[in-house]
Formats: C-alpha cells, sequence, structure tokens
C-alpha cells in the first residue's frame, strides 16, 4: 500500500464506510447547552482530596481490574440493598453500553429504542455489530407499555432501550409501564437513566424494580447531575449474572487506577457533588416557564434541558 493512505485505501469494515466520529462540537463559549453536564465544578476541597488520591495511587502496578472499592461506593450510593455483585463501571455509561451490546447484542440480533432519543446508541450497536431498530414515541415524545410490546413483537430484540428521562425530549417513562415492559419479554431491558437526579420525582427509579426482574439493566453516569463527566465514569446496576456478562466482554483494567482514585473522591463528596442539582432543577423550570411566556412550544422536562 502507498504511504500515507486515505481511509478508501484501507480494509476498512464496509459499515464504517461514510460514517464520522461522535460530533458534538466542543465549543469555547461562555454557556455550554449541548451536551448537558453540571456547569458547577468541585469545589477546592474535593479538588485537594483528589489531587491526594491521585498522589496515592500505585502506578507501577495494574490497577484493580474489579474495582471492587468503587462499586461498593457505587451500591452505596445507589441503595436499594444493592451490593458490589450488583454494580459494574467504566469509561463513562457509553463503555458501559458497549458491555452490555458485547455480551447480550452481536451479529443476527438487534437492539430497540424508541426515538427520537439518544444519539449514540446506533454507534454502540454498530460498534458492537448489533442491528439497531427503533420505534417512534407517541406524538408528545412519551412511551407506554403497548407502544413498547408491540414494538418488542415485532422486532424481537435482545435488548431494548428506555431512556428515562429521555435525551432530547427531557420525558419520563412511568416506572408501572418499565415493569409491564419487563413482564412481557425477556430481552434484557436497559432502563437509561443518566439524568435521574434531574427529576421531579428521583425516587422513582428502576432500581426498586431490580429484586423483581433478572432482566432488567439499570444505566446511570457521574456525567450529568454528579459534575463529573471529565473523570469519565457510568454504571449500572443488574443481577449479578448480568455483570458477570459484563467482566466476558470489558477489557482488562480498563478502569484506570487515576479513574478510581479520583471518581472514589467524587462519591465519598456525593452530597456536595449534588449540592447544586436544586438550582439545576429550578433554571430548568424558570427557562421552560420563560420560553412558553416567549411562545415556544416546550416539553415538560425531567433532565437538566428542555425541547
Ligand atoms: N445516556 C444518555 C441518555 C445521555 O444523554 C448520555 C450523555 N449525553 C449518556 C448516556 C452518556 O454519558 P457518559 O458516557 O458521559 O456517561
Amino acid at each position: 500500500m502507498r504511504p500515507n493512505p486515505t481511509l478508501a485505501d484501507l480494509p476498512l469494515r464496509p459499515e464504517l464506510v461514510g460514517e464520522e466520529p461522535y460530533g458534538a462540537p466542543q465549543l469555547d463559549v461562555p454557556v455550554c447547552l449541548n451536551v448537558n453536564e453540571n456547569p458547577y465544578p468541585p469545589s477546592a476541597a474535593t479538588l485537594t482530596d483528589m489531587a491526594e488520591a491521585i498522589r496515592a495511587a500505585a502506578y507501577h502496578r495494574y490497577p484493580d481490574r474489579e474495582f471492587t472499592r468503587l462499586r461498593g461506593q457505587l451500591a452505596d450510593y445507589l441503595g436499594h440493598g444493592l451490593g458490589v455483585e450488583n454494580v459494574w463501571a467504566a469509561n463513562g455509561s457509553n463503555e458501559v453500553m458497549t458491555h452490555v451490546l458485547g455480551a447480550f447484542g452481536g451479529p443476527g440480533r438487534r437492539v430497540l429504542s424508541f426515538t427520537p432519543t439518544y444519539s449514540m446508541y446506533p454507534e454502540y450497536a454498530r460498534n458492537t455489530h448489533t442491528a439497531y431498530v427503533t420505534a417512534p414515541r407517541r406524538a408528545d415524545f412519551t412511551l407506554d407499555a403497548e407502544l413498547a410490546l408491540g414494538a418488542i413483537a415485532e422486532h424481537d430484540p435482545s435488548v431494548v432501550l428506555i431512556t428515562t428521562p429521555n435525551n432530547p425530549t427531557g420525558t419520563t417513562t412511568p416506572l408501572a409501564v418499565v415493569e409491564e415492559v419487563l413482564a412481557g419479554t425477556d430481552a434484557i431491558v436497559v432502563v437509561d437513566e443518566a439524568y435521574q437526579e434531574f427529576s421531579r420525582t428521583p425516587g422513582a427509579t428502576a432500581l426498586s424494580l431490580l429484586p423483581r426482574y433478572g432482566n432488567l439493566v439499570v444505566s446511570r453516569t457521574m456525567s450529568k447531575a454528579f459534575a463529573f463527566a471529565g473523570g469519565r465514569l457510568g454504571y449500572l446496576a443488574a443481577a449479578p449474572a448480568v455483570v458477570d456478562a459484563c467482566r466476558i466482554v470489558r477489557l482488562p483494567y480498563h478502569l484506570s487506577a487515576q479513574t478510581q482514585a479520583v471518581a472514589s473522591v467524587a462519591l465519598a463528596h456525593a452530597d456536595e457533588m449534588l449540592a447544586r442539582v436544586d438550582d439545576l432543577r429550578a433554571a430548568r423550570d424558570d427557562l421552560v416557564a420563560s420560553s412558553r411566556e416567549l411562545g415556544f412550544e416546550v416539553v415538560d422536562s425531567d433532565a437538566n434541558f428542555a425541547l
């Protein structure tokens, strides 16, 4: 092959031809709204503890492959009687989803989502050789059990994604609907609760359904309310067998010593990391109300953004 080839010269997988890398613009602007972060940085005291934890980590050794301490802290944060064996984590919930699809998707299988929804899902599917199929939400962007179970019957997916609060609509799917879906399928049902802490009813979480449904995966992230997008830590809660499946497909040592150390400090300061969530909820409600006064049609939002 000639030096300095173009993509067209390389034996690229056919389904990647013409694809562009994920491209939410990274702009240097005073108010950045496009990736739904928490705009408030950690306090000086938390940053000092993070620096100390980074200094104390052992860099000549591989990190704990099972990141047991961090999983224990995540389980404690979630509550609901969860333990280390129920929790898995990776570099953002993006990577967690890649583990889930690596384990439960794959060639000849389908993952189903309800559109409009998070734009990365088709990329996780493509990267794990899983077919991506969708069903449109109702006109008001809600999801009900009849719609979801009808789409499951039509597509026979091995993984179903229910995003609540949903990106980009901010709409919530009631727990009763999630439960009806779980009762009606043996597919893995991932409830992506990336924005759950911003909900008007944060306690109404699919975590409460875990004791009853072995096919339920609740996905969470520290990137949003937890003000830790730069730390890259996403996680899930599920039955121990689901965690074991993720452990099969993860790369060894995927969570670095630094990530484990800093995330652990962030979790130890959970109250402080989450301190601005009430303010952000109020700011969201103000934004929705004033946008309506300006004549815009705005969907009620349980997230830190509004459509
Ligand atoms: N799920 C949803 C619904 C999201 O909106 C996002 C981020 N925009 C993610 C997952 C991924 O977040 P992260 O990889 O930072 O954990």
